[in-house]
């Protein structure tokens, strides 16, 4: 069976490449959030042909929800000839800006050389095009499969996966009955598995001051020279602190196997937005705004604590230190059990087609797993998608064609394993 399989997905190498290629040539730029319509229904289009029902869902009062830049969802399914269990496929059709650098039209959807290349070639038109190639072949392969399939095109996974698949999870969409187990097939390499991501904790930090002549500061109190001591708090002791907190999760690159934070900008005084002219002041506020990623061995609350308990002993000692903080976004850590079915499933696929044991692997940053496990309750969920990470959001991006086809032949076979029988 898994040598029909494979055959069936070996003959369709050139199909596999067409069609990555013709999902780059809708430019799907987010933000602002275009041609999200004209790409999910090419996707309904394809897959309605294979007899799958097709829902559109528009995300409406989403954030960028537009009549011009309308977000657009589009789920298909197809239910086997008896019931069973379902697996998902779940991939963004949201690219990020092409930018500069490129020696190719990252739009055109150019093959070449056993790549496709193309904004979104690796994260993840090429994932996408997989697996709609191991469902169809699985399909004609197992005519009277138990069970369903679905796959879904969402937007928004760039900017937070608000209007995409967050906005389907309330709705019911990623959760059981009707869901049991999801691929998300995001670009982490086709022998890997991930698991799951680190938690996040976005947050504004404001110092304040008060407002005087720039000629006499002394009259004022600059906030500015406020954040200046946070910042040397943070380098003194947090950074240190963080850096000695080590986890058991296999984050991968391998700099990601501790808590980190970043300092994403800051801001004081008036901006010169205004031709250019200088702020003549004593600045008032300055805000700036912190990303801290943290382990299954932080709790949220902790990793908030380190952060205000300095800013409270900045307080009592600092003479008319004063601040403000305000929660941007939080993000539990995920991290889906090695035993799960869809992770037994897909390493089995792995197994089967490289001949080794698969690499388990947790993503540094967040990815669309973490609305299927807070808001859709769903647990056995994984990424598992053909492509080299690094190559994501980088110009002449590309994926490799014999990539997509072995990664199809793992996501065919974990479909087997999940509808037909227990691995
Ligand atoms: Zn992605």
């Amino acid at each position: 069976m898994d040598e029909r399989l494979a055959r069936t997905i070996e003959d369709r190498r050139d199909e596999l490449a067409e069609l990555t290629a013709e999902l780059i040539r809708f430019p799907t730029v987010n933000p602002p959030g275009d041609a999200y319509r004209p790409c999910a229904e090419f996707i309904a289009a394809r897959l309605g042909k294979r007899s799958f029902g097709i829902e559109f869902i528009r995300a409406e009062g989403a954030p960028g929800d537009s009549e011009r830049y309308p977000r657009v969802n589009v789920v298909a399914r197809f239910d086997g000839r008896t019931r069973g269990r379902t697996v998902h496929f779940n991939s963004h059709i949201d690219v990020v800006e092409a930018g500069d650098g490129w020696t190719v039209d990252p739009f055109a959807g150019i093959i070449s050389e056993g790549r496709v290349y193309g904004r979104g070639a690796c994260d993840m038109k090429g994932g996408l095009a997989a697996s709609i190639i191991a469902a169809e072949a699985f399909m004609d392969i197992n005519p009277d499969f138990p069970g369903a399939i679905e796959i879904s095109g969402t937007v928004d996974e760039e900017s937070g996966g608000f209007g995409g698949v967050a906005y389907l999870a309330k709705q019911g969409y990623f959760s059981q009955p009707k869901v049991d187990h999801v691929i998300i097939p995001e670009p982490l390499n086709k022998d890997r598995i991930c698991l799951g991501h680190r938690g996040v904790w976005w947050a504004e930090i404001e110092t304040k001051g008060e407002i005087a002549h720039g000629s006499m500061p002394f009259l004022g109190d600059c906030a500015v020279r406020h954040m200046g001591a946070v910042i040397r708090a943070f380098e003194d002791e947090l950074f240190p602190a963080l850096d000695q907190k080590r986890t058991r999760m296999p984050v991968v690159p391998e700099g990601g196997r501790r808590s980190t934070m970043n300092i994403n900008s800051i801001h004081g005084g008036q901006t010169d937005d205004y031709d250019g002219l200088p702020s003549p002041n004593v600045p008032d506020s300055c805000r700036m705004v912190i990303d801290r990623r943290f382990l299954l061995e932080e709790t949220l609350g902790e990793v908030k604590d380190e952060v205000v308990t300095l800013l409270n002993r900045l307080k009592a000692s600092r003479s008319r230190f004063d601040y403000a903080i305000r929660d941007i976004m939080e993000v539990m850590p995920l991290m889906t059990e090695r035993d799960a079915p869809v992770v037994r499933a897909v390493a089995e696929g792995i197994r089967e087609i490289f001949g080794r044991e698969p690499e388990y692997v947790i993503s540094p940053g967040t990815y669309d797993q973490k609305h299927v496990a807070r808001i859709g309750h769903l647990h056995d969920c994984i990424a598992y998608g053909p492509g080299i990470l690094d190559l994501a959001h980088r110009p002449d991006e590309w994926v490799g064609i014999d990539d997509m086809v072995e990664s199809a032949k793992v996501m065919a076979i974990s479909l087997d394993r999940l509808l037909r029988g227990s691995p």
